[in-house]
């Protein structure tokens, strides 16, 4: 790994001290970001900044960091790609959810990588460190959001979006499987 990327993961891990992820064990919040590197790294997206902006990705919509802070310390590119992946606070959640989507094709090739490791290393947590009290149909409902935005890419990266897939395909069936069977359904099984 490169010194930019450990310099990021080391102010990474100092502004999202003592925050948790949102699973019953109360994970530490920095898993997710070494979580997001992982699955950039493991497709062979190495470069160093995309994985220094991937240890900071969460870092100004969660912690008190600005894109400025990210500038000075990371210089320019890291800066805007965690700009590129980081939602206006000031909106609220389902427009949010749906500036995401209209979003994604305008991104640079990095700032969609990016995102697509990050809906993977969510639907992921969603399967094994499911965040407390969710019922089925909030986790089939993020997976099925996540599926729409990942759709919006333009870019290629074949084993990236393999990986995404396979997650996302499987999420599906488990989180599908479970949801109370309607009574159409029940008759069409008849
Ligand atoms: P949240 O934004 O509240 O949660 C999803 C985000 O939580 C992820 O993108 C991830 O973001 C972070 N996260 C933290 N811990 C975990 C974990 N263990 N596993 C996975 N993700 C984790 O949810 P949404 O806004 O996506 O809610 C989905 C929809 O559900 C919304 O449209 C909302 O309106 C609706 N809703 C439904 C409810 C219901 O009970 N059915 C109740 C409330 C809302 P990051 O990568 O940034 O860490
Ligand atoms: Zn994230």
């Amino acid at each position: 790994m490169m010194s930019l990327t450990l310099r990021a993961l080391h102010f990474a891990a100092q502004q999202h001290a003592g925050q948790h992820r949102k699973d019953d064990a109360q994970t530490p919040y920095i898993n997710h970001p070494i979580h997001v590197m992982n699955i950039l790294s493991d497709v062979g997206l190495n470069d160093d900044a995309l994985l220094a902006a991937a240890a900071l990705h969460d870092t100004v919509e969660d912690t008190y960091t600005t894109i400025t802070q990210l500038e000075e310390l990371f210089g320019l590119e890291v800066a805007h790609l965690v700009a590129d992946v980081s939602d206006d606070r000031s909106l609220q959640k389902t427009q949010r959810k749906q500036r995401q989507i209209e979003h994604m094709p305008h991104l640079s090739a990095k700032a969609q990588w990016l995102k697509i490791a990050d809906k993977t290393a969510n639907i992921e947590d969603l399967l094994h460190h499911p965040p407390q009290g969710w019922p089925q149909a909030r986790l089939l409902e993020y997976v099925e959001w996540a599926i729409v935005v990942v759709a919006q890419c333009t870019v290629r990266h074949d084993a990236l979006l393999q990986r995404f897939e396979d997650v996302a395909v499987q999420a599906r069936v488990v989180f599908a499987a479970d949801t109370p069977v309607s009574s159409t359904s029940y008759i069409g099984l008849k």
